[in-house]
């Protein structure tokens, strides 16, 4: 792994950041690639190197087909934040292949950590949605 951003064009940004050498002898270097875009500096390099290698990179991934999700794995629970809504309606059981949307309570779409944590946005996963959906006698 470099420590350098890969994007070959990085130092054409001629930022002040980037200029190094000593009067007479100035040049731009690339700049160290950054902990949050891993192999880049930044957003607009990672974009350059991604349309330059995104060919290469998907033929070393390889091509998958279409991905589906049938009716009966197709539960999740929704939080919906809603200002009037004090405290309850905020969280939905969906399953909108079966056309169901469904109130439920913080105690049904979180898990024990969830709540003790006061992450009022998460929920629990849709394999936990399918189990509740079970539970409440929507799906079988
Ligand atoms: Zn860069």
């Amino acid at each position: 792994m470099s420590e350098w951003c890969q994007n070959k064009k990085c130092p054409e940004k001629k930022n002040q950041g980037q200029i190094r050498g000593s009067k007479g002898a100035k040049y731009y270097q690339s700049n160290k690639s950054s902990g949050y875009y891993e192999y880049w500096c930044s957003m607009g390099c990672r974009d350059a190197w991604w349309i330059e290698h995104k060919n290469t990179c998907i033929q070393a991934v390889g091509f998958i087909d279409k991905q589906v999700i049938h009716l009966a794995d197709a539960w999740y629970v929704e939080y919906r934040y809603d200002y009037r809504a004090e405290g309850h309606d905020r969280y939905h059981l969906k399953n909108l292949l079966k056309g169901v949307d469904q109130s439920i309570t913080r105690e049904q779409a979180q898990t024990p950590e969830q709540i003790a944590n006061e992450n009022w946005w998460y929920t629990i996963s849709d394999a936990q949605a399918k189990e509740l959906a079970v539970t409440l006698g929507l799906a079988s």
